[in-house]
């Protein structure tokens, strides 16, 4: 049995081996909340160790964070200086890779009016807007990692005392993440390889349609004619591999805008900005939602669903085993990365231009031509269970069963 610090240190080595894959020279820049600091100390030794030309923490506090959405004038919260979109817009032009350390407090902004919660994030997205479209064509390399925070860990672990509720979502993360494994470093290569294997093969068979069927789902996907079908493990745009996830267990492609019908339910609560929304159900029409309601969080629902006009369809369409590790542990974790590599999901807004082929290099209006979808919003919301199943059709009209019962069929 391995210590703690030697798994904390593996769980980083993993983040800067297998994630960024960071290159000797290349600059790492770091966005992590207070809680986080343990790990994040440990991602930087191991991101110089691997040769790490500068490593760039950007600290926030939850805290401070929803003490401005509540008591800072509307207007600022509108308003993002531009020496904050500059040092971003810089790092991204140094090609640095980029490590969004993802511990949201679950329940934060409850209390937060959700228009100045909407008009902050609209602010912020609209500013980010070259570094968010040069992050969806991995223009270098990224990743999205959870370390476990007392706040996570009481909302999964509730009857436990918080010292062993943090232990115990540790140990889970450590396992759920192969870092228990002898060589969870090649236990990772050999698993993303794995996924590049169910991609290629769902490639290769350039399937029309998809069709869902589930307790309250009846959903018919057109996927556009030059759809690509992807793993997490992406190519920045020197070629360097990175696995922008950590876990993954998902293969995904687009839909085409206007090519989506039927009615979607979740399978899961969505955890958005702090807020639970759960319930969801969509109805949608030549890919537009045209109905929507939830059990609870309607209004955060309504904030996605009325970002902007792209944000009415939507933009991914992936396939998670039901025997992945994450979904075999039938929890809900309140983390959009654990619970999305739990079940299969969908999308609300953008789509990833690389779903297309050849859509690093394509403009708006041609991505647009191809069928892509385009918002600021990018939200997954989780529709996958031992009770779905997805049917994939080829251009000759032949059925595939892709998944039965939740699982992998193919
Ligand atoms: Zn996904
Ligand atoms: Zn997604």
């Amino acid at each position: 049995m391995r210590s703690f610090d030697e798994n904390l240190s593996l769980y980083a080595k993993l983040a800067i081996e297998v994630g960024v894959n960071l290159q000797p020279g290349q600059r790492l820049s770091i966005g992590a909340p207070l809680q986080a600091a343990g790990y994040v100390r440990s991602l930087v030794r191991q991101a110089y160790a691997a040769g790490a030309y500068d490593v760039h923490v950007d600290w926030h506090d939850d805290e401070t964070g929803l003490t401005r959405l509540l008591m800072a004038p509307d207007a600022a919260l509108r308003d993002v200086p531009n020496w904050l979109v500059s040092k971003h817009e810089t790092l991204m032009e140094q090609r640095a890779a980029r490590i969004s350390v993802y511990a949201p407090t679950p329940g934060l902004l409850k209390d937060v009016d959700p228009k100045r919660l909407a008009s902050s994030t609209l602010a912020q997205q609209k500013a980010m807007k070259r570094v968010q479209d040069a992050t969806m064509v991995t223009k270098s390399s990224w990743l999205v990692i959870s370390p476990a925070t007392p706040a996570w860990a009481a909302e999964v672990y509730p009857d436990e005392a918080p010292e062993e509720a943090l232990n115990h979502l540790w140990d889970e993360i450590f396992r759920l993440c192969r870092i228990d494994r002898d060589d969870p470093i090649g236990a990772w290569r050999e698993h993303v390889e794995d996924l590049g294997r169910r991609a290629a093969f769902l490639n290769e068979r350039r399937f029309r349609r998809l069709h869902y069927e589930g307790p309250g789902t009846d959903l018919r996907i057109e996927l556009p004619p030059r759809h690509v079908w992807q793993s997490a493990r992406e190519t920045d745009e020197l070629g360097v591999p990175c696995v922008v996830n950590l876990p993954t267990e998902e293969v995904f492609t687009l839909p085409t805008r206007d090519g989506v019908d039927g009615t979607v339910v979740a399978s899961m609560p969505l955890n958005y900005e702090g807020v639970t929304v759960e319930g969801i159900r969509l109805t949608l029409r030549r890919g537009e939602i045209v109905d929507y309601t939830a059990e609870k969080g309607l209004e955060a629902l309504r904030s996605i669903i009325e970002t902007d006009e792209g944000a009415r369809r939507l933009g991914e369409v992936a396939l998670v085993s039901q025997d992945s590790p994450i979904a075999a542990t039938g929890r809900l974790f309140y983390n959009t990365l654990y619970d999305e590599n739990s079940s299969c999901h969908l999308a609300i807004g953008d789509a990833y231009p690389t779903c297309i082929e050849g859509g690093r290099d394509m403009s708006e209006e041609e991505l647009t031509a191809e069928g892509r979808n385009h918002s600021m919003a990018h939200v997954d919301f989780m529709i996958g269970s031992d009770r779905l199943n997805v049917t994939a059709e080829d251009a000759s009209g032949g059925l595939v069963p892709l998944l039965r019962e939740g699982r992998w069929a193919f």
